[in-house]
């Protein structure tokens, strides 16, 4: 009988789709996937380790898996991500039921570990990865995630994620194309495309290419009908994407622009490249275009030297530029990165408050610009049963705005219009038109 795995994934997108990856040579490796965690003969946690928040859930699941092998002798235990590439071997020393442990970069090298041939680490930046083919598990066959480049160079300096995911990489135009070319005769409808600065895209390419040229490249591809990418990065914003996005009708009306914080200083001290002013000139550059392009960010309270002034500025900013949504964080400390020797380090109350009340505030943010698209006739791609209630069905607009409405089973995979009868702070309620 095949041996079978099953896969924890913490974090991300990018953990997300690095998943798909390790089931798909999971699958040519002949395992096969249990229904359940507790069916497996192996279990990889894919870890995270952006936020301490991330990293304590791991430990916490790794702590649960030491009795389950203790149980069970058989069951391998195989750690990927982030904190296996962070951690390497101190990992192994601080919890021996690990089996082995494998970097972002070191997919490729599953099959090797599982055969025991490779020691019990892979965690080698590898320069070439980015023209690596591996082979993918993607589920549902209707909305697919594929990386356009990994790593990244920004340095930030509260995050991880250039130390772990190494040095930016593009990958070469014509594999993404080829890749989405095959989702598209697979009848995939909606290709996101993955990287952390999207818009530097091309950079270290022998082709001229950039990201607006390669947002035309496949837009040509017959099949999808949606196209989104994540994340921007605001510094490299350029007006050239806005007028790629205005003229290729499948690119989705969804911006992910992270500001991180609205005061100037702690940009400067985030090492972000830009100012609120750079920062709100491209909004209104995006919304000249299209005023009515959804725009989301992400937002971190507390970081270092964070005064109340400062702090302000992130509230005034969120009040000037009303997103569709935020994806909001108290600073959370990483080793090895800069802000940790940074002065001025904010207390956990203080971060606290202020985080509960930029989400108070964009609450309100969020219903009133729900509330104006009332009576509105919106284009959703739906994705099945809803999770809360499964005699309805729940779906995206193109502006990535979750939406329920009365609805078949059969609609699953298509394109309906829904007319929008009731805001809610976080989802629509529509009716079939
Ligand atoms: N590359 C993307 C960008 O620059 O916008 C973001 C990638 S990161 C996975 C997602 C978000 O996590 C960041 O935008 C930031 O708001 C948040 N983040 C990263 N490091 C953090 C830290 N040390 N503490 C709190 N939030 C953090
Ligand atoms: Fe982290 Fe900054 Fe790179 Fe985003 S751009 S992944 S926040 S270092």
């Amino acid at each position: 009988m095949n041996k079978k795995y099953h896969i924890h994934t913490f974090g991300c997108q990018m953990n997300v789709h690095d998943s798909e990856k390790i089931a798909g040579i999971f699958d040519e490796t002949g395992y096969g996937a249990a229904a359940d965690s507790g069916d497996a003969d192996i279990i990889v946690l894919n870890t995270c380790s952006i936020r301490e928040k991330a990293e304590q859930k791991f430990t916490s699941e790794l702590g649960r898996l030491k009795k389950v092998k203790q149980k069970n002798p058989n069951l391998k235990i195989a750690v990927a991500g982030c904190i296996a590439q962070q951690s390497g071997k101190k990992l192994l020393k601080r919890f021996p039921y690990i089996d082995f442990l494998f970097g972002p970069d070191n997919i490729g090298s599953l099959n090797t570990l599982l055969d025991g041939g490779n020691g019990r680490t892979a965690i080698e930046h590898n320069p070439d990865y980015h023209t690596s083919i591996i082979p993918m598990k993607r589920e549902g066959g209707l909305k697919a995630w594929v990386s356009i480049m990994y790593g990244c160079d920004n340095y930030c300096a509260y995050c991880i994620v250039p130390y772990t995911r190494g040095r930016e990489r593009s990958r070469p135009a014509s594999d993404i194309y080829d890749e989405i070319k095959s989702l598209a005769d697979e009848g995939f409808k909606e290709i996101t495309l993955l990287g952390q600065n999207v818009n530097s895209y091309g950079k270290g390419l022998t082709e001229s290419i950039d990201f607006p040229d390669l947002l035309r490249k496949i837009h040509e591809i017959e099949g999808p009908q949606r196209i989104r990418f994540v994340t921007s990065h605001p510094r490299d914003f350029s007006a050239k994407l806005v007028s790629a996005i205005r003229d290729l009708p499948k690119v989705c009306e969804h911006m992910h622009l992270p500001l991180q914080a609205g005061s100037d200083s702690v940009l400067k001290s985030m090492n972000r490249g830009y100012t609120y002013d750079d920062y709100k000139a491209k909004i209104d550059m995006i919304r000249a275009e299209d005023p009515f392009m959804a725009v989301t960010t992400d937002i971190i309270v507390g970081f270092p030297g964070e005064t109340d002034d400062d702090f302000e500025k992130t509230v005034r900013a969120l009040t000037e530029i009303e997103y569709d949504g935020i994806y909001a964080f108290k600073y959370s400390k990483r080793p090895g990165t800069d802000a940790l020797s940074l002065p001025g380090h904010v207390d956990e109350e203080v971060k606290s408050a202020r985080l509960a009340r930029i989400l108070d505030l964009q609450e309100s943010i969020c219903y009133r610009k729900n509330k104006i698209l009332e009576g509105k006739i919106v284009e959703v791609l739906a994705d099945g049963p809803s999770e809360t209630d499964s005699s309805r069905m729940t779906g995206r607009t193109r502006s990535n705005k979750i939406i329920n409405f009365d609805g078949d089973k059969d609609d699953a995979g298509k394109s309906v219009f829904i007319k929008i009868v009731e805001a809610r702070m976080h989802s629509l309620n529509g009716e079939k038109v």
